[in-house]
This record gives structure tokens, sequence and C-alpha cells, in this order.
């Protein structure tokens, strides 16, 4: 599908892309590119790539389509870097999880002839750099495409495929719909993972220990959300300003309202929320975003030893 892939940044989901698509066949050449030596090289030990490179413009240089796997803020200046070494017809695309930001920082930088379409990956971990990827990251998930208006429609097509084929499902949205969409599936969770943790953390009456001693109550499904890399979400509230504001608006009034029900012992209103939010849970794993075992498929001691 692209003779020469370029990928700048090898971290959690350009190593995935990386592997995905190796797996999948669809490239001929892989390079690689990322700002420090020891991440490069670590690449390279992991056998990731077919070219290795520590400018960003001799990944890119000739490539049939370009992915920028690097936090959100960064993109802007690492398309300036590029965009010279651009090939005609190439296609440059990005994984970041806000979009309008993307687009306003990445669109004024590329030459004419050049396809910009940029793509969210709706998949990932808690955990980051190129140990952390695995070619079946993108397996089942949604991967969000959000051309600009007038983009070549052949361009999103063949990036479309290209999605597809390391597994993903794809959707087409504008970039301001996926910041609001997104703002209330992804960034708002991350941001109630991040104070909740914090909040427990910094209690002056309950010890850190027993923080974590009875952390199976419920707190320990936050922190898998809390080791979030920290410089991604960093850029994602910073990126996605607006929309990350309005639903936490929303989420604030919907809690004072618990906070009431709670205050006033409306038993009913709590027991109608908790059935319709069970609801939603079954809704996920039947779209196949979840798995229904218990404890999120967590072994335990009585459960069979697993298939050799
Ligand atoms: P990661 O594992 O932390 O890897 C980040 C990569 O970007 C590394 O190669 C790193 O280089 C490079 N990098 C970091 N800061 C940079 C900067 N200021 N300038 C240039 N390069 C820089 O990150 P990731 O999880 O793959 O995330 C990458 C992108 O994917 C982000 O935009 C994020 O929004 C998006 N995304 C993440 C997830 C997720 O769950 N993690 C899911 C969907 C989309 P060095 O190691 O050489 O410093």
């Amino acid at each position: 599908m692209f003779p020469r892939l370029a990928l700048i940044g090898i971290g959690l989901i350009g190593s995935s892309i990386a592997l995905a698509a190796r797996r999948a066949g669809i490239v001929e050449h892989v390079a690689i590119s990322t700002r420090s030596e020891k991440t490069l090289r670590r690449a390279e030990e992991l056998k990731l790539g077919d070219s290795y490179h520590l400018s960003a413009g001799d990944a890119a240089r000739g490539a049939d389509c370009v992915i920028l796997c690097t936090p959100v803020g960064s993109v802007g200046a690492l398309t300036a870097e590029i965009s010279a070494v651009l090939k005609p017809g190439a296609i440059i695309s990005d994984v970041g999880s806000v979009k309008s930001a993307i687009v306003a920082a990445m669109k004024p930088h590329i030459p004419p002839g050049v396809f910009f379409v940029p793509a969210h990956p709706v998949a990932g971990t808690e955990y980051s750099g190129p140990d952390a990827g695995f070619a079946e990251l993108f397996e089942n998930r949604w991967c969000i495409l959000t051309p600009p208006e007038g983009t070549d429609p052949a361009a999103v097509e063949k990036l479309s495929r290209f999605w597809s084929a390391l597994g993903s499902n794809v959707e087409k949205m504008t970039p301001e719909h996926h910041d609001r969409v997104l703002a209330i599936t992804s960034h708002v969770p991350h941001l109630i993972a991040y104070n909740i943790v914090g909040t427990a953390a910094d209690m002056e009456n309950i010890t850190q220990s027993e923080v974590m001693k009875f952390s199976a109550g419920g707190f320990r499904d936050f922190t898998r959300i809390a080791a979030s890399d920290p410089t991604m979400w960093r850029d994602v509230f910073l990126n996605n300003r607006e929309a990350v504001l309005e639903m936490l608006q929303r989420f604030n009034e919907d809690l004072t309202a618990l906070q009431r029900a709670i205050r006033w012992g409306d038993g009913d209103k709590l027991f109608e929320l908790f059935t319709r939010t069970r609801a939603i849970r079954r809704g996920i794993v039947a779209a196949g975003q979840e798995t229904a075992a218990p404890d999120f498929g967590r072994p335990h001691q009585h459960d069979a030893p697993p298939k050799k």
C-alpha cells in the first residue's frame, strides 16, 4: 500500500503501527525517526523498522506516507521541519488524541501536492515507549479520520484502507465533533481519574498504605487510567480546552445533583441512575469494546489455569 512509510515518534502508538503494518504486509520500508538516541537505538534493537534516523526529515524524505506519532504539542514544529522534503502525492497524517488544534498547527505547513489526513486511533494502554507497542493494539478498535474540507477523497480512502488493514474500524467526522466526543469519552474520564488519585494521595487522615491496601474497593481501577503518560495528557488538556471545559461543566452539574440526592436521602434517584449506567456498560461489552468477564477479566485463584 505504501512502499515507504515514515513514522516520526516511536512510542506506544508508533511502534504498534510499525508492527501491525509489517504483519499486514502493506509496507516495504519502514523509516523510523525519534528525537533521542536512546529511543532510536531501542527501536532498532526491537527491529521495529528498516532504517533509523535522528532527523525527522531524513525519515520523511521520499516517503509515501508520513505519520507523526509524537505528543500533540509537538506536531506543528515537526511538520514545519519536514515540509520541504515531503514528496508530491504523499499522505501526511498523525495519531493525536485532539484534532482541531492539530489541524490548526499542521495545516499551514503542508506543501501543495501533499495530502493531509489527520487520524486518531482510539486505542491505547497506560504504557509508553517503543517496548509498549504490540501488533494487535488496533484490532476491533475505532480509528477516526478528520480530513479538513476539500481533502482529496482518494487520499482519505487510502488512509482509511491502511487503518482497516491494521485491524481498525474507520469512521470520519469533523475535527470539532471529534474533540467533543473524545472530551466526554476519554479526556474528562482521565481528568476524573487523575483527580481522584491525587485527592486520595493528599488525604491527611488516611495513610498512603491504607489507600493501597484497600484499593480493590474501586480505587485501583482509576489508578490504571491515572498512570497514563503525563506529557501526552498535559498536551491533550492544553489543546482541547473548550470541549473539556464544556463537558466538565455538565459533569459538575450532574455531580451536584447526586450530592443533593445523597444529602436528602433520595434513594430512587441514585437507584435510577445506577440502573441506567449499568446498561451503558452492557452496551460497551455488546459492542465488543470490553470483556464481560467479572473484574475486567483479571485472573483469580479459583479460576481454571490458563490453557497451554
Ligand atoms: P509515547 O509512547 O510517550 O512516545 C512518544 C514519542 O514521541 C517518542 O518517540 C518520543 O521521543 C517522541 N516525543 C516526545 N516528546 C516529543 C517532542 N516534544 N518532540 C518530538 N518528539 C517527541 O507516546 P504515545 O503513547 O505513542 O503517544 C503518541 C501520540 O499518540 C500522542 O499524540 C497521543 O495523543 C496519541 N495517542 C496516544 C494513545 C495512548 O493511549 N497512549 C492513544 C491514541 C493516540 P523520545 O522517546 O525519543 O524522546
